[in-house]
């Protein structure tokens, strides 16, 4: 079998969404005759199953599962009223097959163009669904790309912001400022939301993946204003500050960084310093690390071009030796916007944040092992997949292990997977089995503790697994598209038990 069909046939079982097709996957032009149009998506291009075209009326037309899977909404179609419905967060759009008439949240709306059937397949107005969606779209004639930029809003970061931290486990945004009201989306306990309006007992916060919505006061603890949002580690997960009783030291990811005097890229520049380079953490700041240098000094460099290498403390210890690097996925930043929050479940629980907490966990265990630890990313990074791939060869590690929750846009799927990355280089052999290997021992644990349906060992071109030079998985712990693994994954208990499992399966392929 060819490695694209393989790779087809991958995707039809697990229907990749959002941000993991786009990061994981090479983007690639769309060609439609002899016109091209390009799709990028967050500043990667994607290439859809289908070609995009410009239809009749000059309008960029995508198959109806980029939407899905690209701009991460979910899909139902009508036949008998040949109709799609298109949601996201909490718009609900309707496109009936060559009719311009949308119904967006119940309301008409007339578009410059039509949903249409070609070969089959459902094609659909991308502007239109875009910035219904309130996605940025922008054409550059040039070379023939649609650009698109998904609404994400960072955590808050002025000192003049004023936030709230959700302490209810899981708490409902609603439209307006009463229970009687309909709820938005869910947010969980820790999360924190910046203010926007204030009535009664009420507050208005904008959701990161949503728009904006109301939360009840006696739900949330106020944070003072000028108190300012630390990512820190873990960011807003406080179970996570175990891991800082370990040493632990910032290895440089990028070609050259500047260290600057203080926390902040205004502050003047005393020294740069070369990727590879690892210098002791002593101090952190808000996204920034204060580093020993060589020369003794001390200065400040930039948390998210950095891969963070933890040590065990010394002593006998059990894992002596071996180093593991912890991808947690996605939380990718870009220049003009947020960080990518891989899918998001239909209560509003974000992939990026539950697999961060599950890293930091597993972290924890394997460091209590003796293991050597290092996180590509803490909070957000703008590290490549490539560069998260070398963190294991710049960190001189074992394994690398990439973290996920699955998405779908079958709300019923649901269960665990693991993916390895088979080369089809001659004399790779040995290297495939031993990729293979450290996926099934690490899939039969998670299945063991989680209690998951079993979807399988499975092969994928992911990037971060084929540039990867030590064996390395990528674990779908569940699917957060299903309502009820959603709920586990936001829960603490399940989040452990995945970490847990991850770590077993690791001490098991070193023989321990
Ligand atoms: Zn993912």
């Amino acid at each position: 079998m060819s490695s694209a069909v393989r790779l087809n046939s991958t995707l039809k079982y697990i229907l990749i969404p959002l941000m993991a097709l786009i990061l994981l996957f090479l983007g690639a032009q769309v060609v439609w005759g002899s016109q091209q149009v390009n799709l990028i998506v967050d500043g990667v291009k994607i290439e859809p199953d289908v070609p995009a075209y410009i239809d009749h009326n000059s309008r960029t037309m995508v198959p109806v599962r980029f939407v899905t899977e690209a701009l991460g909404s979910f899909v139902s179609w009508d036949g008998k009223e040949q109709k799609v419905v298109v949601k996201r967060g909490n718009v609900a759009v309707e496109l009936w097959i060559n009719e311009k008439t949308a119904r967006v949240n119940g309301e008409n709306k007339l578009m410059d163009t039509a949903a249409a059937l070609k070969d089959g397949r459902t094609m659909v107005p991308l502007r239109f669904l875009a910035e219904t969606f309130g996605m940025t779209v922008s054409w550059d004639n040039e070379s023939r790309s649609v650009s698109l930029r998904l609404p994400v809003v960072l955590p808050p970061s002025s000192d003049k912001t004023k936030t709230v931290t959700v302490t209810g486990s899981i708490v409902n945004i609603r439209s307006g400022p009463d229970t009687s009201l309909p709820r938005v989306t869910q947010v969980k306990a820790g999360t924190v939301l910046t203010v926007i309006g204030e009535l009664g007992e009420w507050y208005e916060v904008d959701v990161p993946g949503f728009q904006k919505g109301w939360i009840a006061g006696w739900l949330v603890d106020v944070n003072e204003a000028g108190r300012e949002y630390s990512g820190g580690i873990g960011g807003n997960d406080g179970l996570n500050f175990s891991l800082l009783p370990f040493p632990r030291s910032a290895l440089i990811m990028k070609d050259i960084v500047n260290v600057r005097s203080s926390p902040g890229a205004n502050f003047p520049l005393i020294a740069q310093v070369k990727c590879g380079q690892k210098l002791a953490i002593v101090g952190e700041q808000d996204d920034w690390y204060e580093v020993s240098l060589p020369d003794g000094r001390t200065g400040w460099i930039a948390r998210w071009l950095t891969a963070v290498v933890y040590s065990p403390h010394v002593g006998p210890s059990r894992g002596a030796g071996k180093s593991v690097v912890i991808d947690p996925g996605h939380g990718m930043t870009h220049l003009w916007d947020g960080s990518d929050p891989g899918a998001i479940g239909p209560s509003g629980v974000v992939e990026r944040d539950v697999v961060m907490n599950i890293s930091l966990k597993l972290g924890d265990i394997l460091l209590k092992e003796g293991f050597t630890v290092i996180f590509t990313r803490h909070g957000d990074t703008s590290l490549t997949l490539s560069e998260r791939a070398n963190a294991a060869c710049a960190a001189n590690a074992d394994l690398l292990v990439s973290v996920h929750a699955n998405a779908s846009t079958n709300p019923q799927l649901s269960g665990t997977m693991t993916f390895y990355c088979s080369s089809r280089e001659p004399g790779q052999e040995a290297i495939n089995q031993n990729r293979m290997v450290l996926a099934s021992v690490i899939q039969v644990e998670l299945v063991a503790l989680l209690q998951r349906e079993d979807k399988g060992v499975r092969e994928a071109n992911f990037l971060v697994l084929r540039e990867s030079l030590v064996p390395a998985v990528l674990v779908e712990t569940a699917f957060i598209s299903n309502s009820v693994e959603e709920k586990l994954l936001a829960s603490s208990e399940f989040q452990r038990l995945s970490a847990e499992s991850i770590s077993r399966g690791i001490k098991n392929f070193f023989g321990r």
